[in-house]
């Protein structure tokens, strides 16, 4: 999400005759894109800025802005620079990015500047972002902003406001850019993409219909999606997956609890029978569909039994893969107002160490299931690892590793697997 955000500030900002630089320190405006999402995520941020002050006395015209979830929650506080400890030039939210050259005017002669009003209808649908840093072969298309789903632990939807979706002929048109610069993969992003609806002169768009177009623009592009919310997730939706063979048997549908009472507490409104009846949908329509989560371990009030009932349905379902945190009080979210933070930290810590011990077993596993098999793998690049080797992906989300010097990056390639860890697939390619 953030990155998919970065491109659009990027895009705003060459539009007002900036460039990127590869360097801090070569740069006049430094703006930190920042996440909320997690207290630790918000100190990696503070950190940073700490670092970065340094580059004030080479370089003593230098803007340094926050943009984002941290500066929409933190807002003017980030500004007081004796609270703070340093000084900030600039805090803009994530409906502000439109506004970020006026606000680079208004900082000159040492001022500062702040724009963190929420908007309810900006999507930046007519902003094509500038795509850097990438490998050319995957790219992200937002499709909506914004989240009103209240999960109790959650900060979003105070930090990035009401859920809006994206006119789907802009959707489209983006497709078919990327398509044209050579990019054979689009993930389709949004915090709940399963309740996007637009509501067009013709009538109402839905993510089912949305994807349909997008998958019909090129047999040869891949579709992936993120967030599927269990409540929202359709058959319809498993239909039209099972319809185009290049949307991808992937689907990330983050469970969070195994138990019904913490998912009740964490306002997810499913009980752990509708997740399981939603995995059984997926498995009945999409037979071999990957599926991946995203877990909290120490939830306000869990005990063990609620932890293992966590263990037990990860077990259940077989996660490929998985996500896996400890519970991070957020300020003036219902969980901080309603719940005390009470696991203490060393439980949570244990019971993240299962989890995560549980959830290595079932990779491993549904790695060695496919061992032996063809896999279409489609190449992203040469391995970080052994540079003799290339990497890509198949339509499950599995890295895999392989060697082949005539292959590059956007060719789809047939890969027979020979061996696998928890985290990745190695084989040989059967058709170059
Ligand atoms: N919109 C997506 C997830 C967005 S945040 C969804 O609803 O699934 C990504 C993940 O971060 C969440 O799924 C959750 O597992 C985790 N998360 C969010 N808030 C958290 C918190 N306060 N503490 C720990 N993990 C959190
Ligand atoms: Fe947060 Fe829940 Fe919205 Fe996801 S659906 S962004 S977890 S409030």
């Amino acid at each position: 999400m953030n990155f998919s955000d970065s491109e659009i500030v990027a895009s705003v900002m060459a539009n007002d005759d900036h460039r990127l630089v590869d360097q801090a320190a070569d740069a006049d405006v430094i703006f930190l894109n920042t996440c909320s999402i997690r207290d630790h995520a918000e100190q990696r941020v503070l950190n940073r800025l700490k670092e970065l002050q340094h580059l004030r006395k080479t370089r003593p015209g230098l803007v340094l802005g926050v943009i984002g979830c941290m500066a929409e929650r933190l807002k003017e506080k980030l500004l007081e620079h004796d609270e703070l400890g340093m000084r900030v030039d600039m805090v803009a939210g994530p409906d502000a990015y439109r506004e970020l050259p006026q606000l680079l005017a208004d900082v000159e002669g040492g001022r500062q500047a702040m724009q963190v009003i929420l908007s309810a209808d900006e999507t930046y649908a007519d902003i094509t972002p500038v795509r850097y840093g990438g490998n050319g072969v995957q790219a992200f298309i937002s499709i909506m902003r914004g989240c009103e789903n209240y999960c109790a632990y959650c900060v979003v939807p105070y930090t990035r406001g009401k859920e809006r979706s994206r006119d789907p002929a802009s959707i489209l048109n983006e497709t078919r850019q990327l398509i044209q610069a050579g990019y054979r993969e689009v993930t389709l992003l949004g915090q709940n993409v399963n309740s996007y609806r637009y509501h067009g002169e013709n009538g109402p768009v839905d993510f089912t219909t949305l994807i349909g177009r997008v998958a019909a623009a090129d047999a040869q592009l891949r579709i992936r999606f993120a967030t599927s919310h269990p409540k929202d997730m359709s058959d319809a939706l498993l239909r039209q997956m099972a319809a185009h063979p290049n949307i991808c048997k992937s689907i990330h549908l983050p469970l969070q609890s195994g138990s019904t009472a913490v998912l009740q507490r964490m306002n997810r409104k499913y009980t752990r029978e509708d997740y399981l009846d939603r995995v059984r949908a997926i498995r009945e329509i999409l037979p071999g569909c990957a599926i991946s989560t995203d877990l909290i371990a120490g939830f306000c009030g869990e005990t063990e039994e609620e932890h293992q009932a966590t263990l037990e349905v990860m077990k259940d379902v077989g996660f490929d893969f998985a996500f896996m945190f400890k519970y991070s009080e957020r300020p003036d979210t219902l969980a901080a107002k309603r719940y005390k933070d009470d696991v203490p930290e060393e439980v949570k810590t244990r019971r993240l160490t299962e989890i995560i011990e549980l959830q290595q077993a079932l990779s491993l596993d549904s790695n060695k299931r496919d061992v032996g098999t063809v896999q279409e793998v489609l190449v992203e690049g040469v391995s970080k690892r052994a540079d003799s080797h290339m990497m890509g992906r198949t339509s499950h989300n599995k890295v895999v590793v392989f060697p082949c010097a005539t292959s590059r990056p956007g060719d789809y390639v047939q890969v027979r697997i020979k061996e696998c860890s928890s985290a990745t697939l190695k084989g040989n390619c059967i058709d170059h």
